[in-house]
């Protein structure tokens, strides 16, 4: 996320594996996710909009289901934010995450004072004020949060605190939010006679000043949203853009009514603030799941590049140095020995032969050497050769680099052939080679606008019964003079580039008794073909 600068809570050391749903980007299937769950909601409000004043039976079971559920939700989503402050420390995050606290709290008390949930007056307050009071507590502390959050979350924060010290912060934090509630609470439960009415006499009929601190709050909800519009940018500002809309029936409702509670638009209200209050806890935790598999990914990747590539060419280019250099400073010795001879005034003859004769020897050995290298690595490879199909291949490959794709938002189109036959291949050779030619194609289209990102992968039959894999993109295309050494050993364009994969990738094939080639490549795109024997 260079975009973001220095400042934010996404910091350039998190951009390459970002570890918190607030310094994610947020992907176009997500923006779609998103604005599909919006207009749903909108829809459904507006067919509820006609009925939204007919008075309904009063349920009073209804308000502490549906708000335990949703005190719960909000507990565990602060929880979460909790967590992820302490990984990311950046202040927006504790304060959202005070604002859940708020929220789950506030939640939870407003159904112990709301009359006919669990006492006809209510367990606490003053049996019709303070409910109200609360309502007001919880929602205008929530979209404070949110707001402070948006309008903090790309400051630059110099004194953000070690992940260590994070959580003794955010320990302080909680228990001064629990103090401040307890103070705030004992306010509108046993001083209601010095606050302002919000309900007359019954428990469904709104003062004047209750419809206008309703609309305050809309207003609020408002202005947070506007802030999240301007600077969203990740999945959590998305999310809480989403959850803001959600909740904004709740207090038009209330303002444009005053007769609110138990009507069909209350009860439809209170079903979106819940749908609300479990929409970034659900986002959360489907990306923690994908966060998961990205890691089972990155350790699985690591682990096949640390067996192949380092060990293949690491490993394989130390144990040569080793074997070679004792034969080859032999030679050199004896080169030079032999020199020396030679110059001499007059030239001594006698030992010429012996000396020319070790290092014919040496050499030799040295060409013995490399033939033992190679025929041990060529051993290796058929040991773990099997038969496989080159479609499963592809597909786990597009499975390892799925988030590497979302990420980059590239479209990605499989043509793969079905009853292809199977090839005798080393499997983990074989997709470290598909492997790299995708990653490749990725950071070819690097450089190209989103929507012209486009990778496919086809295999089907070719020519001499053979199997064709083909790994197109759609990226900036090879230049003509480096077409042909692109398989060189060392050649890269990369700034942080090897050379060495395509290089390797051929060298497998070989083994393979197939090949690969670069098929195709201008500026609109370059396709790789790999072919192997079918049937091995
Ligand atoms: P590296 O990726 O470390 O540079 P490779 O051997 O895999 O090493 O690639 C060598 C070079 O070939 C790259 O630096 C790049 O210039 C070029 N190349 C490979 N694949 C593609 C592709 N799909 N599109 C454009 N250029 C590519």
């Amino acid at each position: 996320m260079s975009e973001n600068g220095a400042g934010g809570i996404a910091r350039e050391s998190d951009s390459e594996f970002p570890i918190v749903i607030a310094a994610m980007p947020a992907t176009t299937a997500q923006r779609k996710t998103a604005l599909g769950v919006v207009i749903f909601l909108s829809v459904v409000a507006v067919v509820i909009a006609p009925f939204a004043h007919i008075q309904a039976a009063r349920v009073d079971s209804f308000v502490p289901v549906l708000q335990s559920v949703l005190c719960v939700a909000d507990l565990i989503t602060a929880s979460l934010l909790f967590t992820q402050y302490a990984i990311q420390p950046h202040p927006s995050l504790l304060v959202l995450s005070c604002g859940y606290l708020f929220s789950g709290s506030f939640a939870f008390l407003q159904t112990l004072a709301f009359p006919g949930a669990y006492a006809p007056a209510g367990l606490i307050g003053d049996g019709h004020n303070s409910a109200a009071w609360f309502f007001v507590l919880w929602h205008s502390t929530y979209l404070a949060a949110v707001l402070a959050y948006a309008l903090s979350k790309d400051a630059d924060w110099k004194f953000a605190p070690t992940r260590g010290s994070a959580k003794t912060k955010a320990a302080f934090t909680i228990i001064l939010s629990f103090v401040l509630m307890a103070g705030l609470t004992w306010c509108v439960t046993q001083a209601t006679e010095y606050l302002p009415e919000l309900y007359r006499e019954s428990v469904t009929l709104q003062t004047r000043l209750a419809i206008q601190v309703n609309l305050m709050l809309c207003a609020l909800a408002g202005t947070a949203l506007a802030a999240l519009l301007f600077r969203q940018r990740t999945i959590l500002d998305l999310w809480l853009m989403v959850t803001l809309l959600a909740w904004i029936p709740n207090f038009l409702l209330a303002a444009v009514v005053s007769a609110v509670r138990f009507s069909i638009g209350w009860y439809a209200a209170r079903c979106f603030s819940l749908v609300a209050s479990c929409m970034l806890l659900g986002v959360l935790l489907t990306e923690m799941t994908f966060l998961y598999s990205r890691l089972a990914n990155a350790l699985t990747l690591q682990r096949r590049e640390r067996g192949n590539r380092l060990m293949s060419v690491e490993a394989a280019t130390a144990a040569m140095a080793h074997e070679l250099r004792t034969p080859l400073a032999a030679i050199a010795l004896n080169a030079s020995a032999a020199l020396s001879q030679l110059r001499a005034e007059p030239p001594v003859l006698a030992d010429l032969e012996n000396i020319l004769d070790d290092i014919e020897t040496t050499s030799h050995r040295v060409g013995a050497v490399i033939s033992a290298i190679r025929a041990l690595s060529t051993k290796t490879l058929v040991d773990q050769r099997k038969m496989m199909r080159v479609e499963d291949v592809a597909r786990q490959v597009l499975r390892l680099v799925q988030h590497d794709l979302q990420i980059n938002e590239i479209s990605v189109a499989t043509d793969l052939e079905d009853d292809l036959p199977p090839v005798l291949a080393d499997p983990t050779q074989l997709q470290q080679v598909v492997l790299n030619l995708v990653k490749n194609a990725i950071e070819a289209m690097n450089q190209i606008a989103p929507e012209e990102r486009f990778l496919r992968l086809a295999a089907r039959r070719a020519a001499n019964s053979t199997v064709l894999l083909s790994v197109q993109d759609s990226g900036t295309g090879i230049f003509l003079e480096d077409r042909d050494r692109i398989f060189d050993p060392f050649f890269t364009t990369k700034p942080a580039g090897m050379g060495l994969g395509l290089a390797i990738c051929r060298t497998v094939l070989e083994n393979h008794s197939g090949k690969l080639r670069l098929a195709n490549s201008d500026s609109r795109g370059s396709t790789f073909e790999i072919t192997l024997p079918a049937g091995g």
